[in-house]
């Protein structure tokens, strides 16, 4: 995500430079594109340090794949909680802040679809809570902040997203799914498949975050849904593949605890603060994507295998 968002930031004329700070945990330096107005920074969000001030900051570091934050749930939350606090310190005033928090904030959710009104239902001592409580936790404090300072800030929520440059081990549903196709193994869904989401492309959310982080003239800051709310159960996304790559077989596992049964995003108010976005690329199409990605730019040294929990 962070790369895509990168790519639209060169695309400005009012750009000085970028700096961007990763420390490469789920993330590739490859995905990122070759510059000179940007610095990259091998650095957790959290200690980064510089004594320079930035216009502009966008907080999206944090693992978003349950396979990943699960293993390192305190750094999880540092990065999201500790991350914001410290870029926050390099922010110059009267600065913008823009965070990724995401669906997560709604647990399992008892309406449907939710809207950003919904409070949630999340489980803090669950599985999911680093991330979730993570995600809440940042958000929490910049409303407060905000409150209290007046900083400029955006929230967006994004609910589920797929497409190139997700890691081969990445764990999450689609690399998972796409890369046992490619390798001839069986597609792993967690319980009966009915569990559904609603799968975004990449290029569609960051049109999205795009337009409601610097392009649109709109003083909304937070929160607000970004997604595809078109909702579709796991089991549906794997008949999708099957049929882009005929002769797919299946292999039932046992259900992940505490797994949403649903989740689709109410985008009444993004279609209103960003006149005109939709999410346009549907879930075959991006999988198609996606999967062409796969295919070219890994480097099949050997035979990669797909993450398991
Ligand atoms: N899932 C699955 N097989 C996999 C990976 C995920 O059936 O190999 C299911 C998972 O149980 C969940 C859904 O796909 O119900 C989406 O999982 P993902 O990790 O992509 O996103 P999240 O659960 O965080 O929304």
């Amino acid at each position: 995500m962070g790369s895509h968002l990168v790519e639209r930031l060169l695309g400005r004329q009012d750009l000085e430079f970028i700096v961007v700070v990763d420390n490469l945990w789920t993330g590739k330096i490859d995905n990122l594109i070759n510059d000179d107005r940007i610095r990259f920074e091998e650095a957790d969000a959290e200690t980064f340090h510089t004594t320079e001030k930035f216009d502009e900051i966008f907080h999206l570091a944090s693992p978003a794949s349950p396979r990943w934050y699960q293993q390192e749930p305190i750094r999880t939350i540092q990065a999201n909680v500790n991350g914001a606090i410290n870029l926050l310190d390099k922010l110059r005033f009267g600065g913008g802040f823009g965070f990724t928090s995401t669906s997560e904030v709604y647990g399992e959710p008892a309406i449907s679809p939710q809207p950003e009104n919904y409070r949630g239902a999340v489980d803090c001592t669950g599985p999911r809570a680093c991330y979730d409580e993570g995600k809440r936790c940042t958000e929490a404090m910049l409303f407060e902040l905000h409150g209290s300072t007046g900083v400029q800030i955006r929230v967006a929520r994004l609910f589920n997203v797929c497409g190139p440059r997700m890691q081969v081990d990445d764990g999450r549903a689609v690399p998972n799914f796409l890369v046992q196709a490619l390798t001839g193994k069986s597609l792993t869904i967690y319980g009966d498949g009915l569990q559904s989401r609603s799968w975004g492309y990449v290029d569609d959310i960051v049109d999205a975050l795009a337009r409601y982080f610097w392009l649109d003239d709109h003083d909304y800051i937070g929160p607000l849904n970004i997604g595809n709310d078109t909702e579709i159960p796991v089991i549906d996304v794997v008949h999708t593949i099957g049929r882009i790559v005929p002769g797919i077989t299946v292999k039932y596992e046992d259900a992940l605890p505490q797994d949403p049964t649903h989740r689709r995003p109410d985008l009444s108010l993004a279609r209103r603060i960003l006149p005109g976005w939709e999410a346009r690329i549907g879930l075959e199409e991006g999988l198609e994507r996606t999967l062409d990605w796969f295919r070219e730019a890994c480097e099949w040294t050997e035979t990669p295998e797909p993450a398991h929990r």
